[in-house]
């Protein structure tokens, strides 16, 4: 593969941008080399600035759901660009994106739409706050909820204390707000409850994790949570920003029936545009202003043309068939993946919810993020540089997940398992 035009393009990039990217994972750090400059996406495919064509599996991080430039959404978005780039004036594209997730999402009656999943958990801690009239939050450590203060946090020493900065810029004073306890572990969060229950304003959940790879909850974990918070009178917050539209069309809270009180969105519900969200029963969602006195505002919230791309995206997810079709695709892609690991003699950890999945490097089952960091992460780069040469693109990190898209067909797969079967022989 030549890579003439992105090295430049690289080179150029570093000059003006820190890191040569906007978003960090994107500089190939945890992989080594240098990232390749997308020229254009169409389906399963991305072409880069060198005319090399790689299938997706990272898809913008989880959003493009129909595939890059699905020719429904791009017309839909067309139109909608004739007629303005947005006017911070309702238009009825907001109460119908908001409909369709509210038929999904039975547990929001009201949602608050904006402009990413950062500004979307960001704003639905500062409503439980303003709810409770309580300051304390609790995190489960390797899940991830935006690059807010308040959750840019490590768990200090021993299991029921106060987080400490996971980043210079964060006050200790915030990220003392904060409690991180293990994920899936039911004894931790139990003892938070006990020392802290009565402070406590929220838990906030990946229900299933993505951004430590793919890992499900355990059987009651959820279920556990539920009724600590119930208990304790604190609310429960889904964080389904990666789940949403992908471990079911109703999310997590769906395929594991649990309500949350208050859940929050991103990725897929914009279709590749800027779009957050969060929602929750009307009585929590109306303290928010303009009918209640938690404040909440943005520019460009509720922006027609990401509205669009939305609607449009979530129309196609829900024709009869598609989702389930997906899902089952994942589920071939992975075995497949299994098979050939086994075959090659390498060790790995699978793990599927839905429509993204999880490949870790290493024997041990995963199920939270002290197990996760035991993956092989120099056999994760061989992995993802043997792919990426063969003309695969997975994740340039081990603890991302894998998404496929409805544009992902059985060519698609089948050209990604006999590179995979290269890759896992020659190069791992
Ligand atoms: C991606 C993600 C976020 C952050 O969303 P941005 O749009 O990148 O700000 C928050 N929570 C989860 C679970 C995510 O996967």
């Amino acid at each position: 593969m030549k890579h003439e035009s992105s090295n430049k393009l690289w080179q150029d990039a570093l000059q003006v941008l820190p890191g040569g990217v906007n978003s960090p994972v994107r500089a190939f750090k945890s992989v080594g080399g240098s990232p390749f400059f997308v020229h254009s996406g169409k389906g399963a495919f991305l072409t880069d600035a060198d005319g090399n064509r790689v299938i997706d599996y990272v898809l913008s991080w989880g959003p493009l759901a129909a595939g890059h430039a699905h020719p429904e959404v791009v017309e839909a978005v067309k139109s909608a660009a004739d007629n303005g780039f947005g006017f911070g004036v309702p238009t009825e594209l907001e109460t119908l994106l908001a409909r369709k997730i509210i038929t999904h999402y039975p547990s929001m009656e009201r949602v608050r739409f904006v402009n990413s999943g950062t500004e979307a958990t960001m704003s639905a801690i500062r409503l439980a706050r303003g709810f409770t009239k309580r300051d304390l939050i609790v995190k489960m450590d390797g899940c991830y909820h935006g690059h807010g203060d308040s959750m840019l946090v490590r768990a200090g020493s021993g299991i029921a204390t106060l987080a400490l900065p996971d980043s210079p810029g964060v006050p200790a004073v915030l990220s003392a707000q904060t409690l991180v306890v293990p994920y899936n572990d039911p004894e931790a969060i139990t003892e938070v409850f006990n020392h802290y229950g009565a402070d406590i304003a929220c838990v906030i959940v990946e229900p299933v994790a993505g951004n430590m790879g793919v890992v499900p909850p355990l059987p009651g974990y959820l279920e556990r949570l539920r009724a600590l918070t119930v208990t304790y009178g604190a609310l429960l917050v889904f964080d389904e920003v990666m789940t949403g539209f992908r471990v079911a069309l109703g999310g997590a809270q769906a395929h594991y029936e649990i309500t949350p009180d208050l859940t929050t969105l991103g990725k897929v519900i914009g279709g590749g545009m800027p779009v957050g969200a969060y929602g929750g029963p009307a009585d929590i969602m109306d303290m928010l202003a303009p009918r209640g006195p938690v404040y909440q505002a943005g520019t460009l919230s509720g922006n027609p043309m990401a509205m669009t791309a939305g609607l449009k995206t979530l129309e196609i997810l829900e024709r009869p068939g598609v989702f389930d079709d997906m899902e089952r695709r994942m589920t071939g892609l992975c075995s497949g993946l299994g098979d050939i690991a086994r075959e090659a003699g390498v060790p790995v950890y699978q793990t599927q919810a839905g429509t993204m999945a999880g490949l870790f490097f290493t024997e041990m089952p995963v199920h939270d993020y002290t197990n996760a960091k035991l993956s092989d992460t120099k056999r994760y780069a061989k992995w993802f540089h043997g792919m990426l040469d063969r003309g695969v693109y997975f994740a340039p990190s081990q603890f991302e997940a894998a998404f496929i898209s409805t544009a992902h067909d059985d060519d698609v797969l089948s050209s990604t398992l006999e590179a995979a079967r290269a890759a896992m022989k020659t190069d791992i």
